[in-house]
């Protein structure tokens, strides 16, 4: 399909809160493996970011394998509880992983007015994929451009679910150091479906990994700033976690230095913006 303009949006914290989402799965996988292994919460939750830190995410998928605690265990009993975290997080994830208010409707009348919509992420290609499927979102996107994600062994008996098929018809992946805040994965994009960046709308919650780039290529630069907003108890789980340095966290979520052509305070304020005319075709 030729597009004549474009929305590159972000997907953490601005389509929906990522960090309310996922504190309550992570501390659910902790609270399982206290009950399986025994071990306090507070050494497992340790021993996680240990491993995210060797990886660089939070969201590396093949972490409990990895953990000290799991080092004595039999296979089949590793297996049983890698079973039993995936289980509890998948759970909570059904109960938590939700869009902000009106996104589905507003990327439906973006899409609808012929915008190629795009996703533009740092979390691995496989997971934001998947969860944008998960949160029934996926129909209405024309691309997605995100982190090539975790090496894997090919003899990593974890790995096969690899093989499930989005319905984005169009990805791209990127190694971790041409990422946002580079400017690298929106020119790409850009350029892949030929739309000028003067007609290229970017739309995140972090001022520092969105906005500066997108005001770097000419784009315009719509800052979310409902995704600064979270739960205290959530933020101070991934703040538990997260192997980010103190500067690195003040870093993306600055306020200061940069202006947005805009902030929005819901997702759908998008319509004001965007040469989106609404009720057109009634
Ligand atoms: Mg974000």
């Amino acid at each position: 399909m030729d597009y004549t303009s474009a929305l590159l949006t972000d997907l953490d914290d601005t389509l929906y809160s990522w960090v309310d989402f996922w504190a309550p799965c992570f501390r659910s996988m902790v609270h399982v493996i206290h009950g399986q292994l025994g071990a306090p919460e507070d050494e497992v939750t340790a021993q996680f970011r240990e491993v995210y830190a060797r990886h660089g995410s939070v969201e590396y998928q093949f972490s409990v394998q990895e953990l000290e605690l799991a080092r004595g265990l039999a296979p089949t009993e590793l297996d049983a509880l890698v079973r039993r975290v995936k289980g509890a997080y998948n759970r909570v994830r059904e109960a938590r992983l939700q869009p902000y208010p009106a996104v589905k409707e507003t990327l439906q009348a973006v899409a609808a007015a012929g915008i190629a919509v795009v996703g533009v992420t740092n979390a691995p290609l496989f997971l934001t994929t998947r969860r944008l499927a998960q949160l029934r979102l996926d129909h209405l996107f024309a691309g997605l451009a995100a982190w090539e994600g975790f090496e894997a062994a090919d003899d990593n008996p974890y790995v096969k679910h690899r093989q499930w098929q989005s319905r984005i018809p169009r990805t791209w992946s990127f190694p971790k150091d041409l990422l946002k805040p580079n400017t690298h994965t929106f020119r790409a994009v850009l350029h892949d479906i030929g739309i000028p960046p003067d007609r290229a709308w970017v739309v995140g919650d972090s001022l520092e990994k969105d906005i500066r780039p997108a005001l770097e290529i000419g784009a315009q630069g719509i800052w979310a700033r409902y995704g600064m907003t979270h739960e205290q108890e959530n933020m101070d789980t991934l703040l538990r976690v997260t192997h980010w340095g103190d500067d690195a966290i003040e870093r993306v979520y600055a306020v200061g230095g940069v202006q947005p052509s805009r902030a929005i305070d819901r997702f759908d304020e998008l319509l004001d913006v965007l040469p989106v005319q609404l009720g057109l075709s009634l």
